[in-house]
């Protein structure tokens, strides 16, 4: 089968959440699986690429954009031992810029965020002509790739390189929908009909990236099974609910796997000590480190929480603020790693001003840190309000840090919460959203901790879990066939 993967993201290249990882990781799992594969991502910067040998397709290809044509080349990496290839677009107009879709100075949204995507969108489908390359599937993700279901609907539906193609779009975040003024409608290249009042496009006057997929895209998947119930609700369907009801038996959910390669206690090269769940010293060692870097004091029988993490609304960090005093009369230490939204840099700012002892906040992106701070906490704090996967509890986990999290999305599908009376259980989950719910898990994770039986039980049975991207991409691949077949 061949399978083309679009999205605006993906490790090592370029990454701003989760979205990256998954990138990563699911393209090579279904190569191994004997899937021929291409994924294709932006060139944002070339830079990124400096450690692999790049091909060039020799192709220099135009598409139009609002009227103007646009040209853009394909270079592409090969994977080692699989059928699987990583390709650019690149178009230095709309993509070499210093982030992916924020402008640094304004603090906005570039506002050229529509024109970018569409065209992205475009030159995929005409790069894999130009490269005579017919694809099975074509997976998207998230609403910077949904405009290629639309156009192939569309603009190429009577091309016949593209006949039988099925599409199917991921919803990593449904919250993140790309939406524009209505009136750059008309610079999209595409028939009137889309937009006007509950046509595909139109949400409230607005043009909807994600709203078209769904509407156009042959299948819809969500990062796990929970998230995919929770968006078809008035509480988790950001405005689309009623869109994705409408295609309910089309819609599922598959959870997100983890690279066991880079997210690994025991071969992690960017952690300090290594350590397995056989002998648990490394991870001491790493949390003393990192205390000491971070200039808290040493408490052996002290828990140190970790928090990593978009500084966003999503995230659950109001219910934080809300009892952050109670929090750190706790006895805990906590280590915060994240940028974001400038109400949480203060929250924490302060926190750690009150808190000198008992807090340290990185204000930062920083991917070694993030990795030495799983290796060292005990806890993970995850209270999101919604969650469509989440990694990071899933990293925890494989850590033995263990997570405490709301009952919501990937963190209900991933977390089991610890049973008193059966010692069963992989962490600490509270189920309704209140600052008081969440006071309550923190309080039954802080008083176990200095019971080191019961507590090592439970951080050893979350090390056990496997969540590979194996499964994952088993799954994805079954759907594909099916769809195929259909
Ligand atoms: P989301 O995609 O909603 O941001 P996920 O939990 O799915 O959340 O994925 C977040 C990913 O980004 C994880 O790999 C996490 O380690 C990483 N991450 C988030 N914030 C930071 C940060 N400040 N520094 C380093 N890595 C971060």
């Amino acid at each position: 089968m061949r399978v083309l993967v679009a999205s605006s993201e993906m490790v090592p290249f370029a990454k701003t959440g989760g979205l990256a990882d998954v990138i990563g990781a699911l393209p090579a799992a279904m190569a191994k699986q004997g899937s021929e594969v291409k994924t294709f991502i932006p060139l944002y910067d070339p830079a990124a690429l400096k450690d692999h040998t790049v091909h060039s397709t020799g192709l220099d290809l135009k598409v139009s954009v609002n009227g103007t044509q646009k040209s853009f080349t394909v270079d592409y990496i090969k994977a080692k031992r699989l059928p699987l290839e990583y390709c650019f677009i690149d178009n230095g107009d709309y993509f070499k810029r210093l982030q992916l879709y924020r402008d640094e100075r304004t603090g906005s949204d570039y506002t050229d965020n529509d024109m970018r995507f569409a065209f992205f969108a475009r030159a995929v489908l005409e790069a894999v002509k130009g490269m005579g390359w017919k694809p099975d599937i074509i997976h998207v993700h998230d609403w910077q790739a949904a405009m290629i279901p639309v156009y192939l609907k569309t603009l190429y539906a009577e091309d016949p390189f593209f006949a039988n193609v099925r599409t199917v779009l991921t919803i990593h975040n449904l919250a993140y929908q790309g939406t524009f003024d209505g009136e750059r409608f008309e610079k999209l290249d595409l028939p009137e009909k889309l937009f006007f009042p509950t046509s595909p496009f139109e949400f409230y006057g607005k043009v909807n990236f994600l709203k078209a997929a769904i509407e156009h895209s042959d299948r819809i998947t969500t990062v796990s099974e929970r998230y995919a119930e929770e968006i078809q609700t008035d509480e988790h369907g950001c405005g689309l609910q009623g869109v994705l009801q409408r295609r309910t038996s089309d819609i599922s959910g598959i959870l997100n796997g983890v690279d066991y390669t880079i997210w690994s206690p025991s071969r992690d090269k960017k952690i300090p000590y290594n350590y397995y769940a056989a002998n648990l010293s490394g991870k001491k060692m790493n949390k003393i480190e990192l205390l000491g870097k971070a200039g808290l004091p040493v408490r052996e029988k002290t828990p140190l929480v970790g928090i990593i993490s978009r500084l966003a609304d999503q995230k659950g960090f109001d219910l934080i603020a809300e009892i952050a005093d109670e929090i750190f009369q706790m006895d805990l230490q906590m280590i915060v790693l994240g940028t974001g939204e400038e109400k949480y840099h203060q929250l924490f700012e302060e926190l750690q001003q009150k808190f000198p002892d008992k807090l340290k906040v990185y204000l930062a992106f920083d991917d070694s840190l993030a990795h030495w701070i799983e290796a060292a906490a005990d806890m993970f704090l995850m209270p999101s309000h919604y969650e469509p996967c989440g990694l990071n509890q899933m990293y925890s986990l494989k850590y033995g840090t263990v997570p405490l999290v709301r009952e919501v999305g990937g963190l209900a599908d991933t977390v089991d919460d610890y049973n008193p009376r059966t010692g069963e259980g992989t962490g600490f989950v509270f189920s309704e959203y209140t600052s008081q719910a969440l006071r309550e898990a923190i309080e039954r994770a802080v008083s176990l901790y200095p019971r080191r039986r019961p507590w090592t039980k439970i951080m050893k049975a979350g090390m056990r879990q496997d969540f590979s991207w194996d499964k994952a991409a088993w799954k994805y691949l079954r759907l594909f066939e099916e769809l195929i077949r259909d």
